[in-house]
């Protein structure tokens, strides 16, 4: 490999916070996989993105990366949501964000998912997160109550999007994008991009950057 191209995937040549970097380190995170070099500088940037790629690619440290850096931890408002198909997936991907975190001071990482009781969740909504995981019907239900205010959002992710329309949460997701900002930033995940992602995908990003990247390392 050329010196200059090894240079290109390390973290470090990213405006990251010295905090994230010394804990992907510690995390022996030593290189970007190909989609996170793809994807973290538009991402780091603000633009939306629509990343495609396999299963173990690395794409919950691409997005979590840019949401994690976008966040004014100051403000105890929910900046960062990040909608996944099913309860197993959102509960790795905010573990994931939390390891992600733990270097920086006081980000609090919330769970919302559909099969578990309402009455825990609208307790710890209401003593306020920086960033929300959960699954669109779930998510959905606290904006309905209104337990849940995503007028202060920065980042939206739709992770496994193709999975997500799949299993029939398009309206949810467009209920869910409507309570957003138009200025959020929108970064799109999914293992395809095919017909029913497309359509969806133009409708909610804005001029986005196109990574498709096919291998893991
Ligand atoms: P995907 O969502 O693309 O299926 P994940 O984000 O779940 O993949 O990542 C797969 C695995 O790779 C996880 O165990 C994660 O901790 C690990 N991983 C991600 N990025 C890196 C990296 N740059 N270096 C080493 N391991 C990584
Ligand atoms: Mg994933």
């Amino acid at each position: 490999m050329r010196p200059e191209a090894r240079h290109a995937k390390a973290f470090s040549s990213l405006p990251l916070a010295a905090e994230l970097l010394d804990n992907l380190e510690s995390l022996g995170y030593l290189a970007m996989t190909p989609i996170q070099a793809a994807s973290l500088p538009p991402i780091l940037r603000g633009q939306d993105v629509i990343g495609q790629g396999k299963t173990g690619s690395g794409k919950t440290a691409a997005f979590g990366l840019g949401l994690l850096s976008a966040l004014d931890v100051s403000r105890f408002q929910v900046q960062a949501l990040v909608l996944c198909p099913t309860r197993e997936l959102a509960d790795q991907v905010a573990e994931e964000l939390r390891r992600l975190a733990r270097m920086l001071a006081n980000v609090k990482i919330l769970a919302l998912c559909g099969g578990t009781p309402l009455g825990p969740q609208l307790n710890s909504l209401s003593h306020g997160a920086h960033v929300v995981v959960g699954t669109p019907g779930r998510i959905e239900e606290h904006l309905r109550k209104a337990s849940l205010d995503l007028s202060s959002l920065a980042v939206l992710v739709l992770d496994e999007a193709d999975r997500m329309l799949d299993m029939g949460f398009q309206a949810a997701l467009e209920a869910i994008v409507a309570a957003t900002p138009t200025a959020r930033q929108t970064l799109l995940f999914s293992a395809t991009y095919g017909d029913s992602v497309r359509p969806v995908a133009e409708r909610m990003l804005r001029e986005p950057v196109n990574v498709e990247v096919d291998s893991t390392h």
